[in-house]
Parts: structure tokens; sequence; C-alpha cells
């Protein structure tokens, strides 16, 4: 089980041409707009909250990028209800701390069997960029051995890029980028020797897009429709997607762990 979070990738992006992996990924499962609950603020908090507890903010409480005053005690991330359940985990984030470390109210994910957290060593578009880039090299060294049967990877600069210089030419090569890694993570997962035994699931999901001219919005549609991919044992192309709002990610998760304990 492996989820990657790509952090601010507009729906109205996806395709052949910029995020080629992706597209192709979702054509071997499901790929679709999420659109984000109205009652959670699309800022990336709420979002990647609802996303790896499965409670909308009346749950977990979080109503914005400082997670202070959270009730992740009554409802965890799925890597901690992993972890919790004997399962080796990784969770692997680039560059935003409150994801991974106890900073502006986090860790959100609050037990992993292994913790990487690759800080931005420059205040930059380039110093996110290395810090996915060597987020992806390390996770995707990690997926490939005899590590993790449930990780989640999160991979920050296109969101950065976005905010910065909006939703032009140099987001839609930061999409590309992150598409890239993506891909990077699947041929990991794949190279497993026993990867067809252990009947991975593999999700790839964002939190919120953008507006044309950057910075954070609000309910607009390219702001507030977010998206999701999965493919694995029991998904069909074809069928409807399993995730049609950011709380049925981590239920499907669950799901695949009680396969996985099941092996
Ligand atoms: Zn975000």
């Amino acid at each position: 089980m492996l989820v990657i979070g790509v952090d601010g990738v507009r729906f109205d992006l996806l395709g052949p041409e910029v995020t080629p992996v992706i597209w192709d990924f979702g054509s071997a499962g499901f790929l679709g707009p999420v659109p984000v609950d109205e009652t959670t603020p699309t800022w990336s908090g709420p979002c990647w909250a609802a996303i790896a507890t499965g409670c909308g903010v009346d749950g977990h409480g979080i109503t914005g990028n400082d997670l202070t005053g959270h009730r992740l005690a009554e409802n965890p991330d799925f890597v901690t209800v992993a972890t919790r359940a004997g399962l080796p985990t990784l969770l692997a984030v680039s560059g935003w701390p409150p994801l991974a470390l106890a900073e502006d109210g986090g860790p959100l994910f609050a037990e992993a069997g292994r913790r990487e957290f690759v800080a931005i060593s420059e205040r930059s578009l380039a110093g996110w960029d290395a810090a996915d880039e060597a987020t992806t090299e390390l996770a995707a060294s990690i997926v490939t051995g005899d590590g993790p049967r449930v990780s989640f990877v999160y991979l920050g600069a296109v969101d950065a890029v976005g905010h910065v210089l909006g939703a032009g030419a140099a987001y839609r090569e930061a999409a590309r980028a992150a598409d890239q890694r993506v891909g990077r993570l699947l041929a990991a997962v794949r190279s497993r020797p026993s990867c067809a035994l252990e009947g991975w699931t593999v999700v790839v999901v964002t939190d919120h897009g953008h507006l044309d001219q950057g910075g954070h919005g609000g309910r607009e549609p390219e702001v507030a429709t977010a998206w999701a991919a999965a493919a694995g044992p029991g998904i069909e192309p074809g069928e409807p997607p399993l995730i049609t709002r950011q709380t049925q990610v981590a239920p499907l998760v669950l799901a695949a762990l009680g396969d996985i304990a099941a092996r």
C-alpha cells in the first residue's frame, strides 16, 4: 500500500501531455475529480487531515495550516493505524514540517515505523524542487527494499510554485517533474521481488487546486476541485471511482490493510 500525496495540483492540468504517468496510472484503475467538502477550507492542513484520517473538520478539528487544537488522538491517520496494527510503515515528507514533525501543531501523521523529513535547505522554489527530488530518491530506495507495507510519500514543490507564480508555464513544469517522481515511486513498488504476491494498492492524490494568478483561493472550482487516482487488487478499470470525497481515501487504505494482514 503506497499513498503518494502531491500538493496543490489542479485537476484540469492532468492529461497525457503534462502528467502522462498519473494519466496512464489512472487508466489501470480510476482517476477522477474529488470536490473539497463545503465545510473543509481549501488549505493544505484541513485537506490533508481529511485525506489522512477519513474525517471532516468536525472530526479532525483542523481548519488551517497550523494544526494546533487538532483532535487527531481520537481520529488518527492511516499510517498510525497501520503502525499500531504491527505493519512496517514509512512516512516520507518533503518540505512541509507539520505533516511529519512537532511544528505548527503537528505532526499530522503521529506514528510511523520509519519517519523521514527532508527539509528545504534554501527557501526558494529550487529548494522545494531539490527537497522533492531527495524525498523521491529516499522513498523509492526504501520501498524497493525489504521495507514498508504501508507508506505515505508527500511532494510539495508544485504547490509552492502555484503560490508564488500562479498556474502558468512554471506550474505545469513543476507538475511534469512531480509526475516523473510519481513514476519512480511506482517503479519502486513494481521492482519489489514479491510485488505480485503482495497485492499492492497505490493511491495518488492531491489536496486542492490553485487560482490562475497564484495565492490561495476559496471555493473557486479550480481551487476546490482536488482529485484522486488508485489502482490495485479489486479496483477494476471502467468502474465508478472509489474515491469521490477526500474522506474516502483513508477507508480505502484501511480496507487494503485488511487484505495485507490476511496475506
Ligand atoms: Zn496544499
